[in-house]
């Protein structure tokens, strides 16, 4: 059967459904959003976590990494680590603009897809406590206050009896927390679900099961694609938003392989219990967020395995670890389950938006690697808008595919 569509978005986690929710508010295109759930949707992997500041500095899942990258750095170097080579991946400030806006969209957009829709993706306003055990944490904590002075209002000092105070079930083993004021929660399938939800209410239709296997082109541009069991779909414009899977649309709908690998994380999930977290916590282990329901996420790794979804007993074991030592109470909690997903990591850590040089009918929506749920909404607002050849709420640049040299997108398999 053939289907002829203003839009087709091939790829239907957070960011597809992100971007066909917000083309469909103007009513004015046919729109097809198209999805398989492939096993390791980061989507449904996720915390759910809209930590604007906390992942722009290298907090939530790249702490393990970072820890792991300082203890072999001990091992090969015998004593003190200089506190360069231990400080966190900074993001530069092209992403702080992304996420910071992108943040300051949720509750606008909670509002209206309750209102409009009957969604509700349990937006909540926790903050991110960073919690310090130690003197390196504690350098951490102040190299991060001194590289983002811009944002001193949203930074807040809490000292052992303040962090008591505002969080008894902490352990006392911690010495204080930084905590980003302006980071908070959602649940993030629910968002997910909303976006494409209310995406159909407005008209999209959606296609799940269904897997793009290739893509059509006509004319010397892309025209749509075809799939395994719907047939092809024609269209003006395609949109990339195939998460870990990206680099294999891209090379089928423009012959450039987009440098996107999966990277998996594990994480956990507990029984669902009385409040005891009042905000988001991230430690040099872990982070933990308890959801509106009382379950408290646990997470994440940070793994090079390719497309490997499976839960491993050392990985798990490291997460626990890492949350008894922060909350001594989980020790008595039962875990419910524990699961991993594949972010669609770039090299730089930024997601690759908008067109390709010389490719027509194409745009990129991908490459979201950590922050994917965080920055879903702005995310949309730029595909709606690169649609509808309208000015951008900011310089996408830094994002473009072109900024990575011919020989890598070339040259990666
Ligand atoms: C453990 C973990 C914790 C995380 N925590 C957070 C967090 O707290 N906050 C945050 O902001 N981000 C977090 N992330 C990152 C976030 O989940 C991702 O950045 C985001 O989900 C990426 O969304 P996506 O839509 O690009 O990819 P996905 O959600 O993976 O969706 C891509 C979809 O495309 C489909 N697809 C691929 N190829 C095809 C094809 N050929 N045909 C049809 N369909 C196709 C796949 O089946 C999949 O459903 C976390 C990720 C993990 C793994």
């Amino acid at each position: 059967m053939n289907r002829t569509y203003d839009v087709v978005i091939a790829g239907g986690g957070v960011i597809g459904a992100s971007c066909a929710y917000h083309l469909s508010r103007r009513q004015n295109l046919r729109i097809a959003l198209i999805d398989a759930k492939r096993p390791g949707n980061a989507t449904r992997a996720s915390a759910g976590g809209l930590w604007a500041i906390g992942e722009s500095v290298g907090l939530g899942c790249g702490v393990i990494f970072f820890r792991m990258m300082s203890a072999q750095r001990r091992q090969a170097h015998g004593a003190a680590v200089a506190v360069e080579a231990s400080t966190p991946h900074i993001l530069p400030p092209a992403f702080f603009e992304f996420a910071l806006q992108s943040n300051a969209l949720y509750p606008q957009l909670h509002r209206e897809l309750i209102e409009r829709h009957g969604m509700d993706f349990k937006f909540e306003r926790t903050g991110l406590k960073y919690v310090i055990y130690d003197a390196e944490d504690r350098l951490y904590a102040e190299h991060i206050v001194a590289r983002i002075p811009h944002l001193a209002d949203q930074l807040r000092w809490l000292d052992r009896a303040a962090l008591r105070e505002a969080e008894p079930a902490v352990s006392h083993e911690a010495q204080g927390a930084l905590e980003f004021l302006c980071d908070h929660q959602v649940s993030p399938f629910r968002l997910a679900d909303a976006y494409s939800e209310a995406a159909r209410q407005n008209g999209v239709d959606l296609y799940f099961n269904t897997n793009v296997t290739s893509v059509l082109h006509e004319g010397g541009r892309v025209g749509g694609v075809r799939t395994a069991e719907q047939g092809s779909f024609h269209c003006a414009t395609l949109i990339n938003a195939a998460g870990a899977w990206a680099a294999e649309l891209s090379e089928q709908a423009t012959g450039i392989r987009l440098p996107v690998k999966p990277v998996k994380g594990q994480i956990l999930l507990t029984e669902r219990m009385p409040k005891l977290l009042e905000g988001c916590l991230t430690t040099s282990d872990c982070y933990m967020a308890q959801k509106d329901n009382g379950e408290i996420l646990i997470g994440s790794t940070t793994e090079d395995k390719g497309f490997d979804v499976s839960t491993t007993f050392p990985e798990v074991a490291g997460l626990v670890q890492g949350a008894i030592r922060c909350v001594p109470q989980l020790k008595e909690i039962n875990l419910k389950r524990c699961w991993a997903g594949l972010r669609p990591g770039s090299p730089d850590e930024l997601p690759i938006l908008g067109p390709m040089a010389g490719v027509e009918g194409y745009l990129n929506a991908c490459g979201h690697f950590r922050t994917g749920i965080l920055t879903s909404a702005i995310t949309g607002v730029i595909l709606e808008r690169l649609v509808h050849q309208e000015s951008l709420p900011l310089d996408i640049t830094p994002f473009l595919a072109d900024r990575f040299e011919v020989g890598l997108l070339k040259g990666l398999g």
